[in-house]
């Protein structure tokens, strides 16, 4: 069993409606349970501005699948929210958008797959709920704590508390 960390993200649709859709599809099997979850936020775009604002959460979960097998999890669980990759640009608009943020201590380096997520120490959006669930686990490669790195934002989007998260 792994502890991991997934960042859920929507701004499309039902926002709210699809992260908590999420979060029973991803635990609609034997292999994964999901534990604690943050609060939600609305969030500012990272990296593409022009486009919709995000809700943001993050979960906790157990999972027996190895990181990869968790990678295509996740990614059948977009899929069957209708996330749409053709024709979208880069961090464009998303139904819903699945990362692992930390699987265990591991550090995992891919060509599909890198952990801890390789821009999760510059996004506000994933931090600001990680420091609900965890604010002293330390990045394992960075070795800074869940505040430190937080703290050392510098020019955080805005992240404002939205709403609990029910299943
Ligand atoms: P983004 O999450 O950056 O907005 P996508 O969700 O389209 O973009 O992901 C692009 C690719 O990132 C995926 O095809 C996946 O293989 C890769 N990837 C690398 N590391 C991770 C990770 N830790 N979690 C999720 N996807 C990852
Ligand atoms: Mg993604």
């Amino acid at each position: 069993m792994a502890v991991v960390y997934l960042s859920l993200g929507s701004n499309s649709g039902d926002k709210v409606g699809f992260i908590q859709q999420a979060v029973k599809l991803l635990q609609n099997c034997d292999e994964f349970t999901v534990v604690r979850t943050s609060t939600l936020y609305e969030t500012e775009p990272w990296g593409k501005k022009d486009q919709e604002w995000f809700v943001n959460a993050v979960i906790e979960a157990k999972t027996k699948f190895s990181a990869v097998e968790l990678l295509h999890h996740c990614q059948r669980v977009e899929q069957s929210l209708g996330r749409v990759r053709e024709g979208v640009p880069r961090w464009g608009q998303r139904t819903i958008d699945i990362d692992i943020l930390f699987y265990g201590h591991e550090v995992i380096n891919l060509p599909e797959l890198t952990i801890p997520h390789k821009y999760m120490h510059e996004r506000a959006f994933v931090l600001v709920p990680l420091l609900e669930l965890i604010p002293l686990f330390k990045h394992p490669v960075l070795n800074k704590s869940i505040s430190e790195m937080h703290e050392e934002l510098e020019h955080p989007e805005d992240v404002f508390l939205y709403g609990t998260i029910s299943v």
